[in-house]
C-alpha cells in the first residue's frame, strides 16, 4: 500500500500535524522511533503557550507563536488535556530594562495580540505579593497559558488514531529513497511507501533529512535545565514570570505549571550531544540565583525532581518549515521554542503548502474532533468521586498518594495507548509528586505487566532498554 502522507516524528509538531491530515480522505502513517509519542523534545520544556509578543515579527517562528497561540482554546475544549491561560509578567529590575519591555509591547501589538499592559510597581506588588520589591516595572500579557505538553500530544494522537491515523511506535526511519511516484522508507519494522513524506523528526530532523539527499543544514542542541519545586509553593504565583529576554534566551522563569507545581528554568546552553540530558550544580546554582533576583521566596531546598530538555536549534535560527529539492519531501524541522506555541499554526501552514504542492484535501464528513476526556480523580468534586469509585470499584484503589491517582485511571491511560511506566506517569501523574514514584512504580508496574500481558521484567521506564528489575534468574546468572 502507497501511503498519501507518512509523518517521521511524533512529537508536538508531528501529532499536531498528523491530526489535522485525519480531517481529510488521506491514508496517513506516523513512524516514531521512541515507544509513545511525545518521548523527544515535546515531554521536557516549560509547558508555556508563549503569549505571542516575544517572537520577533520578521521571523517565522515569530510570526506562528502568536497564531499558534490563538488556536489552543479550541484544541483544549475538543481534547481536554491540561490548559490555562494564567497571564504572565515580564519584569524589569532596572532603568536600562524598560526599553526592552516597551519594544515588547510594541512587538505584540504590532502582531495583534490584545490586552499588553505597562504595570509600575504597586500593581505588581498587589498582584504578586511574593515579587521581588525591587522590580521596578512588569509587562502583563493575558494571552500567555501553561499546558501539559505531553498531554497534548497523546490525545492529539489518540484522535487522530480515532479517524484514521496509522501509529507506528519503536520504528525508527533508517532510511529513505524515492522511485518515480513514492519515497520508500525503511525502518526495523519494514518497508513503507508514501508519495509525501513530513520530516518532523525534532533534533534528529538533519539526519533525516540526509537520508533523503538534502541535508543542507544541521541541527544543534542548546541545552535547558528545569527544576521542580514541592507543592508547598503552589499559588506563590499566579502568572508565569520571565526576567527581561537576551538575545539567545528568554531568560530563566518562575513558571505555574498547570499541575500546581512551580517551576524554575531553563538554562540556554549549546551543546553537541543529541543525548546529553544531564543536569548539573552550575545549571542549578545558575537557576537558582537568577530566579530568587525576582522571587526571592524560592529555594533550591524546595526541589523535588529536575530534568533537561533539548532545542532542535537550526542554523539561522529560524524553524524550517516547507518543500525541498527533492519531489514529495517536506522539512518541518528546527521547530525550538516556541515551537510548542507554533504546533497548531505549523500543522495548518504545513497542509497549505502540501495543498500547493498538490496534495488533494478533500475533507471526510465524519470527522470526530473530540475524544472520551480522561477522568482526573483529583480534581473531582468529594461526591463526583464516591459516586464514581461505588460505580467502579477501580476508582476507589489510591495508586499514588502523592497525587491522588487511582487505579482505574491507570487502566484507562493503558487502555489509551500507554505501554511505559513514563506514559503512565505523563498521562495520570502518578509517580510526579514529592516521593516521585517511590511509593506507586512497583503497582503501577504489575498493571502495565498485567494489561499488555507481559512479565515484569518487561515493563521499561521509557521504552528500549530502559528495563526496571531483573528476573531472579538472570541476577544469579549474571552474578556468577
Ligand atoms: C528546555 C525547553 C523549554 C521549552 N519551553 C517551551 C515553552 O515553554 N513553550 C514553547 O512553545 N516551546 C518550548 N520549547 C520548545 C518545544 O519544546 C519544542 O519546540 C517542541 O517540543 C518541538 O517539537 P517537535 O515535535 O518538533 O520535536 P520532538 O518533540 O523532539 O519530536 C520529534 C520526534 O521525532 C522522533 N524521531 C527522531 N528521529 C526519528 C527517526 N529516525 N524515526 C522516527 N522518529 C524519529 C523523536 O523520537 C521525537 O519523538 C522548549 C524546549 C526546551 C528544550
Amino acid at each position: 500500500m502507497v501511503y498519501d502522507v507518512a509523518i517521521v516524528g511524533g512529537g508536538i509538531t508531528g501529532c499536531a500535524i498528523a491530526r489535522e491530515l485525519t480531517r481529510y480522505h488521506l491514508q496517513v502513517i506516523l513512524l516514531e522511533k521512541e515507544a509513545e509519542v511525545g518521548f523527544g523534545v515535546s515531554k521536557a520544556n516549560s509547558g508555556i503557550i508563549h503569549g505571542g509578543h516575544h517572537g520577533k515579527p520578521n521571523t517565522l517562528k515569530g510570526k506562528l507563536e502568536w497564531t499558534g497561540n490563538q488556536l489552543w482554546d479550541t484544541l483544549h475544549e475538543e481534547l481536554g488535556f491540561g490548559f490555562q491561560r494564567n497571564g504572565e509578567l515580564t519584569v524589569a529590575l532596572q532603568e536600562d530594562q524598560l526599553p526592552t519591555l516597551a519594544e515588547l509591547k510594541w512587538q505584540g501589538e504590532t502582531k495583534g495580540v490584545p490586552g499588553l499592559e505597562l504595570w509600575e510597581q504597586e500593581k505588581l506588588q498587589k498582584e504578586e505579593p511574593h515579587l521581588s520589591p525591587d522590580i521596578i516595572a512588569g509587562l502583563y500579557a493575558p494571552t500567555t497559558g501553561v499546558i501539559n505538553p505531553y498531554e497534548a500530544c497523546f490525545n492529539l494522537i489518540e484522535n487522530a488514531c480515532l479517524n484514521g491515523l496509522e501509529l507506528v511506535t519503536d520504528c525508527p526511519v533508517t532510511g529513505l529513497s524515492q522511485d518515480k511516484d513514492y519515497w520508500t522508507i525503511q525502518t526495523p519494522k519494514g518497508e513503507y511507501a508514501s508519495r509525501f513524506i513530513l520530516n518532523a523528526a525534532g533534533l534528529f530532523a538533519d539526519e533525516i533529512a540526509k537520508m533523503a539527499g538534502v541535508g543542507d543544514f544541521t541541527i544543534r542542541p542548546r541545552k535547558g535545565e528545569e527544576y521542580l519545586l514541592d507543592k508547598r509553593l503552589q499559588g506563590y504565583v499566579k502568572r508565569v514570570i520571565f526576567p527581561c529576554p537576551t538575545p539567545v534566551s528568554k531568560g530563566i522563569l518562575v513558571i505555574p505549571t498547570f499541575d500546581g507545581t512551580l517551576m524554575v528554568g531553563p538554562t540556554a546552553e549549546m551543546i553537541d550531544d543529541k543525548h546529553d540530558l544531564t543536569t548539573s550544580s552550575a545549571g542549578s546554582s545558575q537557576v537558582f540565583n537568577s530566579v530568587t533576583q525576582v522571587v526571592p521566596g524560592i529555594s533550591a531546598r524546595d526541589c523535588i525532581a529536575e530534568f533537561a530538555g533539548l532545542r532542535p536549534v537550526a542554523d539561522g535560527e529560524d524553524f524550517i518549515i516547507g518543500p525541498t529539492a527533492k519531489r514529495g519531501f517536506f522539512n518541518v524541522a528546527g521547530i525550538q521554542s516556541p515551537g510548542l506555541t507554533a504546533a497548531p499554526a505549523i500543522a495548518t501552514l504545513i497542509l497549505d503548502i502540501l495543498h500547493e504542492e498538490g496534495l488533494n484535501l478533500s475533507p471526510k464528513d465524519n470527522f470526530t474532533p473530540s475524544i472520551e476526556k480522561p477522568i482526573h480523580f483529583a480534581s473531582l468534586p468529594t461526591e463526583a468521586q464516591m459516586e464514581l469509585a461505588k460505580r467502579d470499584s477501580s476508582y476507589s484503589h489510591l495508586i499514588c498518594r502523592c497525587e491522588f491517582v487511582t487505579e482505574g485511571e491507570i487502566l484507562d491511560a493503558i487502555s489509551r495507548g500507554a505501554r511505559t511506566l513514563d506514559g503512565l506517569k505523563f498521562r495520570t501523574r502518578a509517580g510526579m509528586g514529592r516521593c516521585q514514584g517511590g511509593f506507586c512504580s512497583g503497582r503501577c508496574m504489575e498493571l502495565l505487566s498485567q494489561k499488555l500481558d507481559i512479565p515484569v521484567s518487561e515493563v521499561t521506564k521509557r521504552g528500549g532498554n530502559s528495563w526496571i528489575v531483573r528476573e531472579r534468574d538472570e541476577v544469579f546468572s549474571s552474578d556468577v
